[in-house]
């Protein structure tokens, strides 16, 4: 049951040959036996996840259930979520119990899927080993040693080691694709707008998406169709039509034109990694897809770029949290000004800290035109290239990670080194474009090798498709860590 599909489970729920309740039940007994080792989850409240199951299974017995309902799918815990601790891995909302439920949660709710927690993840998404947490380090499921990638490592690692049928995580500059390659799980980031970010805690705005974390291309497909939709509250929520995101998987890959990016082959990329992204390219071949050769420029650019851009608009983002109506407030201080500092430097760790200090100073005066200007050019730069590279192909290929999962602490102490880890997936962030990153291996140390897929805007069906495709073709994605 625990290798069984959203859609396996969705008719055996529908079948009646198990209920919401016992499915429910034995996930919280698996995460009861496996979170202290993983720390995948801050939190988990059985009580709350079983009545939601009590209620799923009554709409299961009324014959009024929808593909998710009675499917206990994990929450990162950046999405606020209504009586529910929402901490987004910072002291500073180490005691905050939101009032209102997230644009996706209340979706999540509305389809009748089960919340059975909260994930763990980097401080405010900041991060991409899930280290920086408040609440402590993830482990990853295939070797305990190992980062599980971040910021949505509580979610990868929970998907990875079976802790859930499916989870959602957040992705600025590929904190869903890069945890998803790290932990052996497909993930996707939707275009920007796709998803609505009402109720989700602000990192970088012009960023931000969320998006699906599964076992598979058609696991992610049924969650982007609960998850995506227009939203009145979020004023960059794209109003489209709804979309059947599962209606093209079974398309065949025949006349398929694939853009490898040369920038993405160049340096930088371990020699496991490349091995196992040239096998899979070999496979989309064998499957009638042809390859072109692109070239995306001002893609190496992106890293600096980013890293004035989001720090810019977590600057402003934190400012909000300063002591005074929710969340972490030093216990002394003097007056007004000395509680602000206070508690924002007892409640942001240090990762954040940095952040916000960066973020400051390129929108400063005198600053903001050599720096935040600057990038903010380059960036478009970048988003051009992506356009003159899909009047050659139809989607683009290339590694999610330069290496596969590192060692717990070994790049805490240097943050360029881990800013470069999101050296391929940053560019589609900065662009506003989908991305996936599917399992198509296993590096040196046996950890998992992501494949990542880049489409051009609203193309989240076709990604599927070609994800899909792939996975009906090999056995990557079913692959399990031994727990
Ligand atoms: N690792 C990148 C960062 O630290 C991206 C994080 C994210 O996508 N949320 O900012």
């Amino acid at each position: 049951m625990f290798e069984s599909s959203l859609k396996q489970l969705g008719d055996a729920l529908r079948a009646k040959k198990i209920s919401s309740v016992e499915l429910t039940q034995s996930y919280l007994d698996r995460m009861a036996q496996l979170n202290p080792q993983l720390n995948a989850y801050i939190t988990i409240n059985p009580e709350t996840s079983l009545a939601q199951a009590k209620a799923a299974d009554a709409r299961l017995a009324a014959g009024s259930a929808d593909a998710l309902t009675g499917i206990p799918i994990a929450q990162k815990d950046i999405f606020c979520a209504k009586d529910w601790l929402t901490t987004c891995g910072s002291r500073m909302l180490h005691n905050f119990v939101s009032p209102y439920d997230a644009h996706i949660i209340s979706q999540f709710n509305n389809a009748g899927a089960i919340n059975l927690g909260k994930t763990n993840m980097d401080e405010f998404a900041m991060g991409s080993s899930n280290e920086t947490s408040y609440y402590g380090a993830v482990k990853n499921p295939w070797d305990t040693q190992r980062v599980p990638g971040g910021s949505s490592g509580g979610t990868a690692a929970a998907v990875a080691a079976r802790l859930c049928a499916a989870a959602t995580g957040t992705d600025t500059g590929g904190s869903i694709r890069q945890p998803a390659a790290l932990c052996g799980i497909s993930g996707l980031k939707p275009t920007y707008g796709v998803c609505s970010r009402y109720g989700m805690i602000a990192f970088a705005s012009s960023l931000d998406q969320a998006g699906p974390m599964g076992r598979s291309a058609e696991d992610l497909a049924l969650m982007m169709n609960v998850m995506a939709g227009f939203d009145e509250r979020d004023s960059t929520s794209l109003q489209r039509d709804k979309e059947d995101y599962t209606r093209d998987l079974n398309k065949p890959l025949t006349g398929l034109r694939i853009g490898l990016p040369k920038e993405f082959f160049a340096e930088g990329m371990g020699a496991d990694v490349a091995k196992a992204i040239e096998a899979a390219i070999a496979e989309y071949k064998k499957l009638g897809a042809t390859i072109v050769d692109i070239s995306l420029p001002n893609s190496k650019l992106s890293v600096p770029v980013y890293y004035v851009l989001a720090p810019a608009e977590a600057s402003s983002n934190l400012s909000r949290f300063d002591g005074v109506r929710y969340g972490y407030r030093a216990p002394e201080y003097s007056d007004l000004a000395d509680m602000y500092e206070k508690s924002r430097a007892q409640g942001f760790g240090a990762e954040v800290q940095r952040r916000i200090m960066i973020g400051t100073y390129v929108l400063s005066h005198g600053y903001y035109d050599a720096y935040y200007i600057k990038a903010q050019k380059i960036r478009r730069l970048i988003a051009q290239d992506f356009v003159e590279a899909y009047k050659q192909c139809d989607v683009i290929m290339g590694p999610t990670s330069p290496s596969t999962a590192f060692k717990l602490g070994e790049k805490g102490d240097d943050p360029v080194q881990m800013y470069l880890s999101d050296i391929y997936t940053i560019a589609v962030n900065l662009a506003g474009l989908p991305g996936m990153s599917i399992p198509c291996g296993f590096g040196d140390n046996n950890m998992p090798v992501g494949l990542q897929i880049i489409g051009n805007y609203f193309d989240e069906a076709r990604m599927l498709n070609v994800a899909h495709q792939f996975q009906l073709a090999t056995d990557w994605h079913s692959r399990a860590p031994q727990l």
